[in-house]
């Protein structure tokens, strides 16, 4: 499709894009004949290269679209609407496949590959996992060593997203001869080249048809060229490329949620039970509500965070936030319509079980939640302060965002740095802090539009409460430290689980 010749308008490039995107959604994407078969077809790839899928992010100077972060999300969440293992494909490949050549590439490799991945012809992936380097990316083994003008690599990426069929890997290695023992460089290695081969398909519990492989280096040689950046500058740029690749992961969360509440609306008015529909019983309006809320936040916040990616800047906090808040909720959102389509949300054929499957993954890659809301709420104790945010006009979320500064205050005065190792303390005032985060981010969205207000109010309303419990149980630090310490020493023992002979 050549967008830019009919359509020389962001806006009317956005239209003809989205409009393109329903179409390819509509002729080419069965997701349950797509999950059942456990791979996406080639039919599919090509019709999604045709769509202009694949060249969302890429610069216009190099055969993409060019397209603004939050634009590209806007396509990435229609994907996700309807089949997620798709829009994890062209996610990955929009974000973390192709971010660091896009910005870090030389002129030469960018003008050889770029064209390629915008066309589809060759798809991105990326590798940092290893088998003993998940959360701890310091860990990882896999090496490459200078030779000649050149960098022999050795070593094993696992759960490689696009691996089983891409053209360019783009890899976190070990460079022990690129500035000391500890130095990491990233490296592109195209898929021909010798000693770089596949394993087969994992077998997974969803997007099972999204292609998820370990990828072997053996041997493999790659002229110093296809080094992304400075030599030895690996884990800025994988810290980078993550930052953006979650912010393309929190907006395909609102996609599978927007599916899930769609669904959701359509089965409570529909469904009699009791002589009337389930819809018009409290305990469902409400389930149903706080699924709308929770979606309206999760796109202001992911919107949020897609321009803060324009802008520039240190993402991490803020993607790490909004992937959270969105994977949560895309779960939640997903698990409550399963409740509220009964038996029927059980059963395959609503579709509701495969979402709830497929959205399972974002808590986990890119990241572990857990381990990013250690992270942020560290960032909070060794900040300077929490920047104070002007009234919101909502009394109630002011007062919980200053609650939250004190006690942010109080906890660094208190336990300095060595409050960043607690982590029932750092991930409760993270939690807050997202609380916070997606609170600002429904009210500023609200201001610009003024028909969201009543749902903006309520998704505040709900997230104040739940910062505040969060805040609460910072009170009970100590006690549940002593009691998870204790009843994990036990718990872990052959003794507790029935183990013993
Ligand atoms: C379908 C799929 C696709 C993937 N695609 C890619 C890809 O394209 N490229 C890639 O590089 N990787 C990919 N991954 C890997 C993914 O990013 C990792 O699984 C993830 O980073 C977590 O690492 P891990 O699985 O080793 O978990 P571990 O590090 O073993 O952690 C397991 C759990 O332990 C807890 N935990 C660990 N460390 C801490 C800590 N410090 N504090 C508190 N809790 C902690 C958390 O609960 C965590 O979930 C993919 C994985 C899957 C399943």
């Amino acid at each position: 499709m050549n967008v830019a010749a009919d359509a020389p308008t962001d806006g009317e490039v956005m239209g003809l894009l989205i409009e393109e995107t329903r179409r390819f959604l509509a002729r080419e994407v069965d997701p349950a004949a797509i999950e059942a078969s456990g791979r996406i077809p080639d039919r599919v790839v090509a019709a999604a290269a045709s769509a202009g899928l694949f060249a969302l992010t890429l610069p216009e100077s190099h055969g993409g679209l060019g397209l603004p972060l939050r634009s590209a999300g806007t396509i990435v969440a229609e994907l996700a609407r309807v089949d997620r293992s798709v829009a994890t494909m062209v996610g990955l490949h929009a974000g973390l496949g192709t971010r660091s050549l896009v910005v870090h590439g030389s002129d030469a490799r960018r003008a050889r590959w770029l064209p390629a991945l915008a066309e589809g012809e060759r798809v991105g992936a990326f590798g940092a996992t290893e088998a003993g380097a998940g959360s701890d990316l310091q860990a990882i083994r896999t090496v490459a060593r200078p030779e000649g003008s050149g960098l022999r690599i050795d070593g094993e990426k696992s759960y490689v997203t696009n691996g089983g069929f891409a053209g360019l890997y783009t890899l976190l290695v070990r460079t022990p001869g690129l500035g000391g023992e500890r130095s990491f460089s990233m490296v592109c290695v195209p898929r021909e080249t010798p000693g770089l081969s596949v394993g087969p398909e994992e077998d997974k519990l969803g997007i099972r048809a999204s292609s998820t492989v370990t990828v072997r280096l053996d041997d493999v040689y790659v002229p110093s060229d296809h080094l992304l950046g400075a030599p030895g500058a690996g884990m800025d740029l994988a810290h980078e490329a993550l930052g953006w690749g979650r912010v393309v992961m929190a907006t395909g969360c609102t996609g599978t949620a927007r599916y899930a509440l769609d669904a959701t609306l359509a089965h409570v008015t529909a469904r009699r039970q009791f002589h009337r529909p389930i819809g018009d019983f409290d305990a469902v309006r409400m389930q149903v509500s706080t699924m709308a809320a929770t979606l309206f936040a999760m796109e202001s916040l992911a919107d949020r965070a897609a321009c803060a990616a324009e802008a520039g800047g240190d993402l991490t906090g803020l993607s790490a936030a909004a992937k959270v808040f969105c994977s949560e909720g895309a779960f939640a959102i997903c698990d409550a319509a399963l409740q509220l389509h009964g038996a029927m949300g059980f059963l395959e054929q609503t579709g509701v079980a495969r979402a709830l499957r497929d959205c399972r993954i974002t808590r986990i890659f890119e990241g572990a939640n857990d381990v990013l809301l250690v992270h942020l709420g560290a960032g909070l104790l060794v900040a300077r302060a929490r920047p104070e945010a002007p009234s919101s006009g909502h009394p109630a979320f002011d007062e919980f965002e200053r609650r939250l500064s004190r006690l942010v205050a109080e906890n660094r005065a208190e336990f300095g740095i060595r409050g960043t190792q607690r982590q029932l303390l750092t991930s409760r005032l993270a939690r807050a802090e997202v609380c916070a985060l997606a609170a600002r981010a429904s009210l500023d969205r609200a201001a610009t539009d003024p028909e969201s207000a009543e749902l903006a109010a309520f998704a505040v309303e709900q997230l104040t409460r739940e910062g505040h419990r969060q805040l609460d149980a910072l009170r009970f630090i100590q006690e549940d430290e002593r009691a998870a310490a204790s009843l994990s020493k036990r718990s872990y023992s052959p003794w507790a689980s029935g183990r013993s002979a």
